[in-house]
C-alpha cells in the first residue's frame, strides 16, 4: 500500500507529474496536514488524481488545519485502494464515469468507475467542497488559504450525457476539459493519464465520405462511385457527394471502414491513448450536390435525402461492424439530411445520429417559436435512432464573428430540453476563444449543463458573475441583460452565419449605455489586475461593434458631388467589401481618393484581364442592391460606358433597404459586395451612389494605363 503524507511526499512520490513542482513545494512545507493513499500499482489516471488533489488542496489549505468529521490526520484513499475495497467500493461497483466522495471518520474515499470516475471524484471535491474553479486554459481561481472543516462527506454522481465534447480550438488543454468533466476535447486528444476520451477514430470526426474514398484518388478509375450532378460525376470534400445506390459501393466503403478501425486502435495504442469508441460515416461538407442519377433519384423519391443516407450507413455497418460490438458509428443530420427520414427508415442500433442545429436563432432558446424546427426535429428524431446527439453551434461565423448575442440566458433550458427528449451526446462548436462573445460564461454554462442538465438554473449565472468578476459582476450582468431585453423587444433573429442588420436591434444609444456600465465595472475592480482583465474581455464584443459603427455608421456631413443631405459614407476597402474573386480583385491605396473618413485611403481594385473569359468585368458595368432574406434584386443600374475619366459619382437610384440583410454589388459578376447594414439604414429609403473610376484601353481606347475598375466609396443618401 502506498500511503504518502504530504511532508514525505516530495521524497517518495513520483507520479507522472501534471502539477507545478515549485507550487507543490510551497504547499508541502514541512508538516503533514493530510495523507493520500493510492493502490500498490496505481493506474495512470489514479496517479494524476492524487497529484491534482495534493496540489490544489495544498493551495487551499496553506499551513492551515484540515478536519473531516471533526478529526485531524485526514487520509484520502484515491482510486482502487484496499480501504475502498473493504468498504465495498471497488471500481466494479461503479458505473463508467460514476464518482464518489465518502468519509469514514478521518478516512475519505475518492473513487469511481472506468478511467475517469476517480478523477471526477477528486475534481468534484476540489470544486464543490474546496472552492477551486477552472474557468479555462491558464485561467483558474483558488480560494485564499484557510482552515477547512468538513462534516460527513457522502456524495456520488455521474455525468448525465455520455458524450460531452466542447470543441474549443486545436490545441485546447485537455486538463481544462477533464477538470470540468468533459470527456472529449475537439481535435486535442485526452491522454490516459487524464482518463482518456470517449472519442472518434480516423479518418475524422465528421464529413468523412471523401476521406474514405477520396475523389482525387479514385475519381478517374471509379467515376460511378461519385454523385452525378448536371451531367457530370463530381466529388471531393467541398464539391460533391457519393452515388449512394452505386452497386458494390457499400462493399468498398465497408472495407475502408475496417481498415480505419484497425488503424484507429493501433494508432491509439502507439500513443498511449484509449482506443476510439466511435467511427464517423457522414457526408461531405457541401450542402447540395447529392447524386441525380436515375437510381438515386428514384430512391430519394421513396425515402428522402435522410432515408437514403441512413440506409447507406446501415448497410456499410452491417458489413463491417459485426466484429466490433463495442463500437458506435456516427453520421450527420446536416442541412438536407436534418429532417427525419421518411418511409419508415430508422438508424441501426449502433448508429449515432448527430443532428446539427443550423437553422436556429442563436440569441434565444429552444422553446422560442423561432427555433421550432430544431425543437420538433429533436422530438421526431428520437424515434428514429437509439443514439441521438446534437451538434450545437455556440458562436457566430464569418465576418461577424464576435458580435454580442445573449445566448447565455437560454443555455440551461436548452440542455434540459435535450435531456428530456432523449439526446445523449454533444459536440459543441465553441472555437475562437480570442474573439468569441462572452466566452467564459457560455463555456461555463455549457459544461455545467452537459454534466447535470436538471440542476436548478437560478443563480448559476449570478454565481459565475460574482466569482469571476468580483465586485464588477453586477454591472457586467446588467449589460448582458440589457442586450437580452433589446433582443426580445425587437424580436431579432441571429443566425450562425449572421447578416449585419441582424445586430441592429442593439442601437448606438444602447452601446453607449453599456460603455457607461463597463466604466463602473472597471472602476470596481481597478485594483485587481486579474479581474480587470476579465471585465475588459467581457466588453470586447460590444467594443468590436462600437468600433465598427464608429467607422462606418455615422451620418457624414454633406460633401460636394455627393449630396447636400445626410448620408452614410462607406469607404470601399477591405473592411467593408467582401471579395468573391481574389484572382483579379484586391485592395490598394489610392491617393487620388484621399482619406474620406480619416481611416485610410484604400479602394477596391478590379483588374480586367484576358482571364475574364465570360467578360463580366467588361462593359456594361452594373451596380445593384440585393435583399438576402427575400433573395431578390431590389435595385440595379447599368452603364454602357464610363461617365468620364477619373473618379465619378454613379447614381444608382432610390431603394427602400430591407430590415435585415442586403448587400450592394458591383460588376456584372457580383463579386464585389458591400454587406454593411448599420442602424438607421434598415427599413428606410435611400438614394444609392458610388464613386468609381475606369482606366485602360478597354474603357478608353488609346489609353496606356492598365485595364482597371476602382471603387472608392459607397454612399446611402437620405432622399
Ligand atoms: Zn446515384
Amino acid at each position: 500500500m502506498k500511503t504518502r503524507c504530504l511532508a514525505a511526499l516530495l521524497a517518495v512520490m513520483s507520479v507522472g507529474c501534471t502539477t507545478d513542482q515549485s507550487a507543490r513545494k510551497d504547499v508541502a512545507g514541512d508538516r503533514a496536514t493530510f495523507c493520500i493513499e493510492l493502490p500498490d500499482e496505481p493506474k495512470p489516471w489514479e496517479k494524476t488524481a492524487a497529484e491534482e488533489l495534493e496540489h490544489y488542496l495544498g493551495l487551499c489549505l496553506g499551513r492551515n488545519r484540515l478536519t473531516v468529521e471533526g478529526q485531524k490526520g485526514v487520509v484520502f484513499h484515491v482510486g482502487d485502494t484496499a480501504f475502498a475495497r473493504e468498504q465495498g467500493l471497488a471500481p466494479e461497483s461503479f458505473k463508467d464515469e460514476e464518482w464518489l466522495i465518502k468519509s469514514f471518520g478521518r478516512n475519505v474515499v475518492l473513487a469511481g468507475g472506468g478511467t475517469r470516475g476517480t478523477l471526477y471524484a477528486v475534481y468534484h471535491f476540489l470544486e464543490d467542497d474546496c472552492g477551486v474553479r477552472w474557468w479555462g486554459d491558464n485561467d483558474e481561481d483558488v480560494p485564499v488559504p484557510k482552515m477547512l472543516a468538513f462534516g460527513v462527506l457522502d456524495r456520488r454522481g455521474k455525468p448525465f450525457f455520455e458524450c460531452r465534447n466542447i470543441y474549443r480550438w486545436r490545441s485546447a488543454d485537455p486538463r481544462t476539459a477533464v477538470r470540468n468533466r468533459l470527456n472529449d476535447n475537439g481535435n486535442s486528444p485526452i491522454p490516459l493519464a487524464l482518463g482518456g476520451a470517449f472519442t472518434y477514430g480516423p479518418p475524422h470526426l465528421a464529413h468523412t465520405w471523401d476521406r474514405y474514398l477520396p475523389f482525387s484518388e479514385y475519381g478517374k478509375a471509379h467515376p460511378e462511385w461519385y454523385s452525378l450532378w448536371e451531367g457530370e460525376r463530381i466529388g471531393g470534400h467541398g464539391n460533391g457527394q457519393l452515388c449512394l445506390t452505386c452497386p458494390g459501393l457499400t462493399d468498398e466503403f465497408a472495407r475502408r471502414l475496417e481498415d480505419y478501425i484497425v488503424k484507429g486502435a493501433a494508432d491509439a495504442a502507439a500513443k498511449g491513448l484509449a482506443a476510439p469508441r466511435i467511427y464517423d460515416i457522414s457526408h461531405n461538407d457541401c450542402t447540395m450536390k447529392f447524386c441525380q442519377c436515375p437510381s438515386c433519384t428514384a430512391e430519394r423519391a421513396k425515402c428522402g435525402h435522410t432515408g437514403m443516407m441512413l440506409k447507406f450507413v446501415n448497410e456499410v455497418i452491417d458489413k463491417a461492424a459485426k466484429a466490433h460490438p463495442d463500437l458506435l458509428f456516427s453520421t450527420l443530420a446536416y442541412w438536407l439530411t436534418e429532417p427525419v427520414p421518411s418511409n419508415g427508415v430508422v438508424a441501426a442500433d449502433n448508429v449515432i445520429v448527430r443532428l446539427c442545429n443550423t437553422k436556429q436563432n442563436m440569441a434565444t432558446g429552444i422553446h422560442d417559436p423561432d427555433n421550432k424546427f430544431m425543437h420538433d426535429q429533436v422530438i421526431a428524431w428520437k424515434d428514429c435512432t437509439k443514439h441521438l446527439y446534437v451538434w450545437e453551434y455556440a458562436i457566430t461565423y464569418d465576418k461577424l464573428k464576435g458580435y454580442p448575442f445573449p445566448s447565455e440566458f437560454y443555455i440551461p433550458e436548452n440542455y434540459r430540453f435535450y435531456a428530456e427528449n432523449g439526446v445523449t451526446g454533444f459536440l459543441i462548436e465553441h472555437e475562437d476563444f480570442e474573439c468569441s462573445d462572452m466566452y467564459e460564461l457560455k463555456f461555463y454554462l455549457e459544461r455545467k449543463m452537459l454534466e447535470d442538465p436538471f440542476q436548478k438554473p437560478e443563480g448559476l449565472i449570478e454565481g459565475f458573475m460574482t466569482r469571476y468578476y468580483g465586485a464588477a459582476g453586477g454591472k457586467v450582468l446588467e449589460a448582458r441583460k440589457l442586450l437580452d431585453r433589446r433582443r426580445r423587444e425587437k424580436k431579432a433573429f441571429i443566425r450562425f452565419f449572421p447578416l449585419m442588420g441582424e445586430f441592429n436591434f442593439f442601437t448606438n444609444d444602447d452601446l453607449a449605455e453599456v460603455r457607461r456600465m463597463f466604466d463602473v465595472a472597471e472602476a470596481a475592480v481597478a485594483d485587481d489586475q486579474k479581474r480587470l482583465a476579465r471585465v475588459k474581455r467581457a466588453y470586447l464584443s460590444f467594443g468590436r461593434m462600437a468600433d465598427f459603427r464608429a467607422r462606418f455608421g455615422g451620418k457624414h456631413p454633406p460633401e460636394q458631388g455627393v449630396s447636400d443631405k445626410p448620408f452614410f459614407d462607406i469607404p470601399a476597402d477591405d473592411k467593408a467589401v467582401q471579395n468573391h474573386d481574389k484572382s483579379v480583385i484586391d485592395f490598394v491605396k489610392d491617393i487620388e481618393v484621399g482619406d474620406p473618413l480619416g481611416g485610410g485611403d484604400m479602394v477596391t481594385r478590379v483588374k480586367v484581364t484576358e482571364r475574364d473569359i465570360e467578360g463580366y468585368y467588361r462593359l456594361p458595368f452594373d451596380i445593384g442592391v440585393y435583399d438576402l432574406r427575400a433573395k431578390k434584386t431590389l435595385l440595379r443600374k447599368r452603364w454602357e460606358k464610363p461617365l468620364g475619366e477619373g473618379y465619378c459619382w454613379h447614381s444608382v437610384g432610390r431603394v427602400k433597404l430591407p430590415e435585415l440583410g442586403f448587400y450592394t454589388y458591383f460588376t456584372r459578376k457580383w463579386t464585389v459586395q458591400v454587406p454593411l447594414c448599420l442602424p438607421g439604414m434598415n427599413g428606410n429609403e435611400f438614394e444609392v451612389k458610388a464613386l468609381v473610376k475606369f482606366t485602360g484601353p478597354m474603357f478608353f481606347p488609346g489609353s496606356k494605363q492598365p485595364n482597371e475598375i476602382r471603387i472608392a466609396r459607397l454612399a446611402y443618401v437620405e432622399p
